[in-house]
């Protein structure tokens, strides 16, 4: 147990970090007393310039997290490397894919593997590493996923990403059961928040997607209707924040 150290700042790993709403995150989260891990396969400069300029400690990592034992054991030896208690740490379960898209005829193993390896099986090793890695910590733990709406209601041809995202929200409860109720200094919390539609690379995809409501998609965009990420992002920060998180575990940014 790592006692007797002032607390110093909050402490956030976020998974995709490069690109979309990860990188959003990452720029909300670059305001004093925070520090922040980024990991995701590749690097953006442009992110990292920002960072460097705000003052805030950001270590970049890469990573490919549709390894879920490695991805676990990076957390895990980053964690490890924390040499002062935080005041509080939390994990954003960020990173995703959405494509394979298609019928459930062609679904086939050599990508709907990797997809749900990434979007389901990573973020539940990662998050037992989290657990165990921060044991010595007596600070408030959090986990948040970044869920969808399409875990809580289907959409034709996106059986992958559906499954994938459900079980994670599944397994955020299953996250809380275990660990919710612990003595508040052993306790994690978890939460899957859906971020309603953000106009990302993942919308660009699923806009030249072939499956039977990709209109309403390509009208959300043309129509200027989706939400940014820094928009979304900036909420979800302020939802962290929130001394009621892990109340509702399953639960949707448009909400608040
Ligand atoms: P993007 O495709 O824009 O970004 C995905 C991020 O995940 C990138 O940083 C990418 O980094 C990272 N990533 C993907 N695969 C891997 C991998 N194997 N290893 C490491 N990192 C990986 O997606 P969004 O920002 O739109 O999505 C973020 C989250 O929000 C996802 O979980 C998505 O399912 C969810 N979501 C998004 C919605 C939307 O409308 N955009 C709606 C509902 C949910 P890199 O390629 O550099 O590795």
């Amino acid at each position: 147990m790592t006692t007797g150290t002032p607390r110093s700042t909050h402490l956030y790993i976020v998974t995709g970090a490069s690109r979309g709403l990860g990188a959003a995150l990452v720029r909300a989260l670059l305001k004093p007393g925070n520090r922040v891990i980024g990991v995701a396969r590749s690097r953006n400069t442009g992110l990292e310039a920002e960072a460097s300029a705000s003052g805030v400690a950001v270590a970049w990592h890469l990573q490919d997290l549709s390894q879920p034992g490695p991805s676990a054991g990076w957390l895990g030896s980053v964690l490890d490397a924390v040499d002062d208690t935080p005041a509080s740490i939390t994990l954003v379960l960020n990173a995703g894919v959405v494509e394979p898209i298609g019928p459930i005829t062609q679904l086939r193993d050599t990508t709907l593997v990797p997809h749900l390896q990434t979007n389901l099986v990573t973020p539940m090793t990662m998050t037992g590493a989290f657990i165990e890695h921060t044991a010595r910590f007596d600070c408030p733990r959090r986990v948040l996923a970044i869920s969808s709406g399409a875990a809580r209601n289907p959409v034709p041809g996106w059986s992958a990403y559906c499954a994938g995202k459900a079980g994670l929200d599944m397994f955020i409860r299953s996250v809380n059961a275990e660990y919710a109720s612990l003595p508040a200094e052993r306790a994690v919390r978890a939460v899957a928040l859906a971020p309603g539609v953000v106009d990302t690379g993942m919308q660009e995809t699923i806009r030249e997607a072939d499956f039977a409501q990709v209109q309403r998609f390509r009208d959300l965009k043309a129509n200027d209707q989706l939400a940014s990420p820094d928009d979304v992002a900036g909420r979800i920060v302020a939802y962290l924040g929130r001394d009621d998180f892990g109340t509702t575990e399953l639960d949707d940014i448009r909400n608040y």
